[in-house]
């Protein structure tokens, strides 16, 4: 299951809400990113 988040208001978007209409149902904004679940950690020694 992907979520992803509004460019300008950042509310979480299910897939789901996104395959139905590709807009953000809370500002009607139209770009979304996928943010990331994991994150690398790299020791700098
Ligand atoms: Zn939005």
């Amino acid at each position: 299951m992907a979520v992803y988040k509004c460019f300008k208001c950042e509310k979480k978007i299910s897939h789901k809400n996104l395959e139905a209409r590709f807009v953000c149902p809370s500002c009607g904004y139209k770009v979304f990113y996928k943010p990331r679940k994991v994150v690398k950690k790299v020791k700098a020694v």
